[in-house]
């Protein structure tokens, strides 16, 4: 299934996009749609929870290497991003944490990216008033998204780098953000474009092993991403290459990354010398098991 598929049969029939992906759903799992709905928005009462109760606080996480970027990021006033770039920004970093921290967390598409999309509906939340069902039309959006990029490509960073993890969590997002302002399936697609073919060919490389560092902030900055994506899509700004054959180019980059830089902490910023060092005493500390 492509999401093309999704906008076309919206157009067909009238139907809202979220409904056009529960009924797919509902043919695929036999589950009838008003308890799908009813599913998803459970897991979005925990996400935002979650979200309100870790916003902004410190937490000690397994390694101690991030911990205090939600902290720090709230308390500071922001020079030049929005009040809702802002909160989105501290919700992602304090679920990503949360996340390190063995917290719990709802995976979007995985917990490592939980982040973002966490964070963007927290904004609506909080800065629109977004009501429950309008975030929920906006999760399953971004869940049709992450469908079909599972489908067609990969969400794992160890078969396809963090362009699977983070870059569908943007993808997702931008989505979700995009249904919110317009409920035009179009503009969705064009929006989960641009946002995956900026992180396309981002490599998966967490230092130890351990999904903190570049992780945490890899969530709070893909939420800004997620953000830009969306407000250039309702700008009537359209992706060159329809979101299909961009989840279709992101599969064939994955496979083409060497192994070093899909989640076995062997690449990438994993591979310097400062990540060597920490790692290092990490394990003199603590005798953490830890992977070379
Ligand atoms: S770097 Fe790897 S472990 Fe960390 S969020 Fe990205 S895909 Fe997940």
């Amino acid at each position: 299934m492509k999401f093309s598929e999704f906008v076309a049969r919206s157009k067909e029939t009238g139907l809202p996009l979220p409904r056009v992906i529960l009924e797919r759903e509902e043919e695929k799992t036999g589950v009838p749609r008003e308890k799908l709905r009813q599913y998803i928005g459970g897991m979005l009462e925990t996400m935002l929870e979650e979200a309100n109760k870790k916003y902004g606080k410190r937490q000690r996480t397994l390694t101690g290497m991030t911990g205090s970027n939600g902290y720090l990021m709230r308390k500071a006033s922001p020079k030049m991003i929005s009040s809702f770039n802002h909160t989105a920004m501290v919700a992602a970093l304090s679920m990503a944490e949360s996340n390190a921290a063995m917290g719990r967390v709802v995976a979007c598409p995985t917990a490592g990216s939980c982040g973002v999309l966490s964070g963007i509906l927290y904004s609506l939340w909080k800065l629109e008033n977004a009501s429950k069902e309008e975030l929920i039309d906006a999760f399953i959006v971004a869940g049709g998204v992450g469908w079909v990029i599972s489908r067609n490509a990969t969400l794992s960073g160890a078969e396809g780098g963090c362009q699977a993890e983070i870059g569908s969590a943007t993808a997702m997002a931008a989505a979700a953000l995009t249904y919110y302002f317009s409920r035009d399936g179009m503009k969705c697609s064009h929006a989960a474009a641009l946002a995956l073919k900026s992180l396309m060919g981002l490599v998966c490389d967490p230092v130890g092993g351990f999904v903190e560092v570049p992780c945490v902030k890899r969530n709070g900055i893909a939420t800004n991403i997620a953000i830009a994506a969306a407000e250039m899509a309702l700008a009537g700004i359209e992706s060159v290459i329809p979101f299909d054959e961009v989840v279709e180019a992101m599969r064939r980059v994955g496979r083409s990354l060497p192994e070093s830089l899909r989640e076995t902490g062997k690449g990438g910023i994993a591979a310097t010398p400062t990540a060597r060092r920490l790692v290092e005493k990490l394990r003199e500390k603590n005798g953490l098991a830890m992977r070379q």
